[in-house]
């Protein structure tokens, strides 16, 4: 059975690091030690949170009921079929650390998604995506335990119906499921996916010879650095909204008005904004209000330099009315508020 503690501070839990503390806490290493923390939740009727590296979650006040630390380990591969590579992967792995001992066993197909802070077993919630390559499109299926009944499942990459920064764990599934170990299909060849035009362009000076998928993924990690602030440094969950997707006559509407806007036809006919290029033309790049602020090289990073979740969610709030005066656009928050 898991070590329960509680009123345990979840400030390094969170990479905003907001003081909130969970009335339990205990992490798990193992599924039979996750199954038996769900069995005592249950059993006491307590509520139950899940945490990974707490890198999209925003703690407005302590979490009520029983916070579950993820740390189930393993990195391993289950499948090989001509070039074909299936690895199974611990909910508890840190992602990054996954996407380098990937590369160094030859199986590729993750380095688009190099440095996303976090755990394996949140990837699937947003359905992880930078760089022109999404989750999905390496994902086979994953594992969880139903926290009602403590039914272990097994889902498809069709069951979890991924969309763009979105699952069925933020839709119908939400707050049901705790994912304890995920499936993807890599590859021992490599398939360079060099389409993002930032991507391009800091690789264009090499030779071709020179491309491979490590040398992307220590690009992407340069770039990232360039322009991201580490949590470490200065708290953040990285991007604070989503980027909306507005139908096609609104945005020709919007591009006419304001003609350097930033658009993407995406294959649905919709279009996709750049919310970054929004909150920077209402005004808002490198502006602080007290402890919070907008980060100064991207404004849509909201950064916690001592404040509390309401400062940063008031931020967030007139951020969210000045685009929608501006522009008519309605902004969507990316990180999950709790409690
Ligand atoms: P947490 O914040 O701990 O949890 C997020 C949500 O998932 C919560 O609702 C939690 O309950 C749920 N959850 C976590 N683990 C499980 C589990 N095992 N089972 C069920 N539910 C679970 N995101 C991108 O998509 N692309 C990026 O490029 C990107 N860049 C970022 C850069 C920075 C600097 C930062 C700070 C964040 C960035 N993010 C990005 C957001 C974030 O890193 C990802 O969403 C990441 O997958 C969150 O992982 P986590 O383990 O920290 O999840
Ligand atoms: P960027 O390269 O400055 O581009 C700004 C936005 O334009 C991105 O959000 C991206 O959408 C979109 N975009 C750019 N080129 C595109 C193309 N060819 N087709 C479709 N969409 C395109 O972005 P950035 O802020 O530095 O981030 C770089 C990458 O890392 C992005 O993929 C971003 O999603 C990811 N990232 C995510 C987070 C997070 O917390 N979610 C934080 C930091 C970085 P997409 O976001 O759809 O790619």
């Amino acid at each position: 059975m898991p070590d329960i503690q509680s009123a345990v501070s979840l400030q390094s839990y969170n990479t905003l690091s907001l003081p909130a503390r969970a009335e339990f806490f205990c992490r798990v290493e193992t599924l039979h030690g996750l199954q038996e923390a769900l069995c005592w939740a249950r059993d006491r009727n307590y509520r139950v949170t899940v945490l990974g590296g707490g890198s999209n979650v925003v703690l407005t006040a302590d979490v009520p009921g029983l916070v579950i630390a993820m740390g189930i380990p393993g990195i391993e591969l289950v499948g090989k079929q001509g070039v074909q590579r299936t690895v199974r992967v611990g909910a508890g792995e840190n992602w990054h650390q996954l996407v380098r001992t990937t590369l160094s066993r030859s199986w590729y197909g993750l380095e688009n998604l190099s440095l996303i802070p976090g755990l394996a077993g949140a990837a699937p919630i947003q359905n992880i995506g930078a760089y022109g390559v999404e989750l999905s499109e390496r994902f086979h299926s994953l594992e969880a335990v139903h926290i009602q009944t403590g039914d272990t499942v097994s889902l498809s990459r069709a069951d979890c119906c991924f969309g763009y920064r979105d699952s069925v764990f933020k839709q119908g599934g939400r707050d049901q499921y705790v994912i304890s170990s995920m499936t993807l299909t890599l590859s021992s060849e490599p398939e360079l996916r060099l389409d993002y035009p930032v991507l391009q362009q800091a690789l264009a000076q090499k030779n071709p010879s020179q491309l491979t998928p490590e040398l992307v993924s220590d690009v992407v990690c340069e770039i990232r650095r360039s322009k991201l602030p580490d949590p470490l440094d200065l708290p953040n969950v990285g991007s604070f909204f989503k980027n909306p997707v507005v139908p096609v006559q609104q945005a020709v509407m919007l591009k006419a008005e304001f003609p350097d806007m930033v658009t993407y036809p995406q294959a649905d006919g919709n279009v996709k904004l750049a919310a970054g290029w929004l909150v920077d033309r209402a005004g808002w790049k490198g502006v602080t209000r007290g402890n919070v602020g907008v980060h100064k090289l991207q404004a849509l990073v909201l950064i916690n330099t001592g404040g509390c979740a309401a400062e940063l969610l008031a931020l967030a709030d007139e951020i969210r009315q000045s685009v929608l005066t501006k522009f008519g656009v309605s902004l969507e928050l990316e990180p999950r508020v709790y409690p």
